[in-house]
């Protein structure tokens, strides 16, 4: 799965100053504009305003994520004139320095539901590859005490959009992130198993009298075969054992059932579009 994120960086130096930062957490806001139109191009727009002294790393609305800041480089979006302890001990004494911000979109146009998603995914995508915890999820609120994201933080914005109270909504956000994470992990434990493979190349046979010849060192070498020649022109070895062969333009060609068997493989032969097809036979290790 890939994160289809829409990078339009802002060139206002005002919102990006261009300062270095190691991400330590990840911070959620709301956009708190619930205007038709207001969505993540639009607040993107708005950062970008010479005048604008504010700004996040990513904007995400229900059609799509922007990105405003590389995770890199500082934002202005948690700037406040006191922090909450915990903050300042787990984040730093001027939190911009060491977050990424997201701002969710609540634009009336929008649907709430798809938004909401694409956060989920966004947020999930960030955690897995700094290899972090929900535990390093945030809420602007938690940091600075402000109302953002209302609905996780306020009681009635938490009833009115998502049915719950501020608490609940937050966790049960937690809750999503988190199970996408599970599913990252999952994905990652893959099961490594042997299987047998069917290895097409492009090389031409030759047939006579129903008989299939194949070039030797091609074949073989691609087989993980290993090939050589002793004295003489027509004397070839495969894996330590000699393979009677036939030269033609300077290739070296045996029929196709005594190569298979140096090589450990099956050989098949499809009649309607006369292919030989060579089966390498790996034992099954359960
Ligand atoms: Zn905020």
């Amino acid at each position: 799965m890939t994160l289809q994120i829409t990078e339009m960086l802002l060139t206002n130096p005002n919102a990006r100053p261009g300062t270095r930062i190691t991400p330590r957490g990840l911070v959620i806001h709301w956009t708190a504009n619930e205007g038709k139109g207001a969505n993540a191009i639009a607040n993107r727009n708005y950062f970008n305003r010479p005048t604008t002294v504010a700004s996040a790393h990513y904007i995400v609305c229900d059609k799509q994520i922007v990105r405003c800041l590389p995770e890199n480089e500082m934002g202005y979006h948690v700037g406040a004139q006191s922090y909450k302890p915990a903050a300042l001990e787990r984040l730093s004494s001027y939190p911009n320095n060491c977050t990424i911000g997201i701002e969710m979109c609540v634009n009336a146009d929008g649907d709430f539901r798809a938004m909401y998603r694409n956060t989920l995914e966004l947020a999930a995508d960030i955690l897995h590859r700094y290899g972090w915890g929900v535990d390093k999820l945030w809420r602007h609120y938690d940091i600075t005490g402000k109302n953002c994201p209302a609905f996780f933080a306020s009681d009635d914005y938490a009833q009115k959009y998502v049915g719950q109270n501020a608490a609940e909504a937050w966790e049960q956000f937690k809750k999503g992130v988190h199970s996408l994470l599970t599913g990252y992990a999952q994905k990652s434990q893959v099961d490594v198993d042997n299987c047998d493979i069917q290895v097409t190349l492009p090389v031409k046979g030759r047939l006579r009298a129903g008989v299939s010849y194949l070039p030797v060192r091609a074949v073989a070498e691609a087989a993980g075969g290993k090939v050589e020649w002793d004295a003489g022109p027509k004397k070839v070895t495969v894996n330590g054992k000699a393979l009677p062969v036939t030269i033609e333009n300077g290739t070296a060609y045996s029929a196709t059932r005594e190569l298979a068997a140096l090589l450990d493989m099956q050989v098949e032969w499809e009649q309607e579009s006369r292919t030989v097809r060579l089966v390498k036979t790996t034992p099954s290790s359960g």
